[in-house]
Formats: C-alpha cells, structure tokens, sequence
C-alpha cells in the first residue's frame, strides 16, 4: 500500500507524464480554441532582476516554452529573447506602451529602484517611466517572481534603491491598474504561462489576498508537504541531507504559499523538500526581507516568522 509521500509522489509523476492535463481545466479548454489571429501580446520588461526567472520560463514543458511564445502567445519583446535590440527595440517597446500597437500585457520582472531611477533605465529612460505609461494602455500586468511582486532580492534590508514591487509602485502613483503577483525566486514556468493564457482566454483567475492566482497559492506548502506527517510525529531533519521534516532546519513552507509539493519543478523531477533542502520560502512576499533570516539557519531560529 502507497503511503501519503510515496502517493503524492506518484501523483505528481503521473500528471507529469501526462503533459497538458497537468494545466488547469480552463486553461487547457482556452489553449485548445485559441486562435492565432488572437493570440495575447506579451512585452517583457526587466527592472532590477537576475534573469533566473526568464530562465526559469524557458523550463516550460508541454507546451514547449517555443510554441508558448509562437502559437499560444505573441512575445512581442524580451531584452534576452527577442532578436531586436537597439533603436529598434526602443522603437517595438514605445509603440506598445503608447497604446499605438493594439492591446498587450505587460509581463514585468524585477524590482523597480523607486528611490534611484536611474539605476535602471531602458534606452535613455528610467523604467519607472514606461511603467506609467504603460499604466494607460496595457490590458493587465502580471508581475514575474518576487522582486517583480514585493522587491525580493533587491529589496533586502539596507538596499541604497529603494526597490519596490510593482503593486506597490503603482499604489504609491494613485493607479488603479490590475497587476496579478507571480511570487516564486525563480517563478515556476506553469505560474507565469497558465496564468497568462487564463487572462487572456478565460478571464481574471480569482485571487489571493496578496494577488496571486488561487490555482497555484492557495495552500501553504506545509499543508501539501509528504512530510506534514513526520512533522506531526515530531520526527525532525537535524542535518541537511537527512529524511525527516526539516522543521528545525528552518523550512519556512509553514509560512509560504505555493504548490510545489504537488506540481514539482525541472518538469516534476523533484522539489526543494524531497531534494532534503529546507522550503526558503521564495515565494512569500517576506522572502529575503530581513538580514536576521538568513536562507538556511540553525535550529534555535527556526520558529522566527519571516
Ligand atoms: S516544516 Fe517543511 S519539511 Fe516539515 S512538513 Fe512543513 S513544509 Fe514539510
Ligand atoms: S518549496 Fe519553497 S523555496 Fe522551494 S520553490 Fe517552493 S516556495 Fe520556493
């Protein structure tokens, strides 16, 4: 008989396998009627990030991170992807963000420095300003990884920039724009692509409080981890590398939301937990805020929140 890990395992493996049915029910009915005529308009813009969330996108499986920017959306612009660059960059970006080039959405990764503009500018213009711009004519942003969302990295304890998150930049400026939170350092590829074509296709997924699609982070990680039992049986990890719940490492998935346990990473190949890495909590809003929280600590500072 399958106990609740090796099940949960299993599961996983299965809807991996399986490719498409691993989407949402919505999402998958909308791929199967898109129309290429209709296809969304994504412009990527990055502000202060690592590029280890584009990366993270290009990990996307069935579909294929190609047919995802071909068939199933139109990437209009990516600093890393597209085959513009220079003037003609500028020139595809402004044409969007003036509203001239039709309807988009605006995917935006990285923190936004809004107490030192010029610390990252596009072209010869701070993106602050094509984030205002672009509050006028874009259909919706979805905000890509944790420093797009809360300032992440970026935004650690002792930052000169001021970075901030795009929810917050926009708050701060009085506009009422929909920017849905993707948390994740880095985004899993299905939180970004899934959420996208149910914007597009079937309309806004309901939310979080703090804004993330319900599909994906609804439920602690705690709550779906294979080893809630050995947390319950007080059967705790005392070394990294050890079976056990990693509690007293510090696994912070009490705290964060996302469904990892469940969906898995590297196209279902593992997770941080059954990789024996304690949950770092990368995609709570918290996530390497506070210089008192390392990423991996000892056992005594476990029960900090973050
Ligand atoms: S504390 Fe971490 S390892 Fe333990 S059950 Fe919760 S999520 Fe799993
Ligand atoms: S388990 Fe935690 S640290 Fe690992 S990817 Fe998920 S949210 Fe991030």
């Amino acid at each position: 008989m399958l106990d609740r890990r090796n099940f949960l395992k299993l599961a996983a493996a299965l809807s991996t396998a399986f490719g498409i049915s691993n989407l949402p029910a919505p999402v998958q009915a909308a791929l199967k009627k898109i129309n290429p005529a209709t296809l969304p308009k994504i412009i990527y813009l990055q502000g202060m990030s690592c590029t280890g969330c584009s990366i993270s996108l290009l990990q996307a499986n069935a579909p294929s991170p190609a047919a995802l920017i071909t068939e199933y959306s139109q990437l209009a612009f990516h600093a890393d992807l597209s085959a513009t660059s220079g003037k003609q960059s500028l020139n595809l970006i402004n044409a969007f963000i003036s509203g001239k080039a039709g309807e988009y959405i605006l995917a935006l990764e990285g923190s936004i420095p809004d107490q030192m503009p010029e610390a990252c500018v596009i072209g010869d213009k701070p993106l602050a300003k094509y984030l205002e711009e672009a509050a006028r004519t874009m259909t919706a942003a979805v905000a890509v990884g944790t420093c797009a969302c809360d300032g992440g990295i970026p935004a650690a304890e002792g930052n000169p920039t001021g970075a901030i998150g795009l929810r917050e930049f926009y708050k701060r400026r009085n506009i009422d724009k929909l920017v849905v939170n993707i948390r994740g350092c880095s985004v899993h590829p299905d939180w970004v692509w899934h959420t996208i074509v149910h914007l597009v296709k079937v309309g806004l997924p309901e939310l979080t409080d703090g804004g993330s699609p319900k599909l994906f982070y609804a439920k602690k990680v705690h709550e779906q981890c294979p080893r809630y039992h050995d947390f319950q049986q007080e059967i705790f990890a005392r070394n990294l590398g050890e079976k056990g719940c990693l509690f007293k490492l510090g696994c912070l998935g009490p705290d964060t939301y996302a469904d990892c346990p469940t969906r898995w990473w590297n196209s279902g190949q593992n997770w941080c937990v059954d990789a024996n890495a304690p949950c770092i909590g990368c995609a709570s809003p918290n996530f390497a805020r506070q210089k008192r929280i390392p990423f991996y600590r000892l056992a005594e500072a476990a029960t900090q929140k973050i």
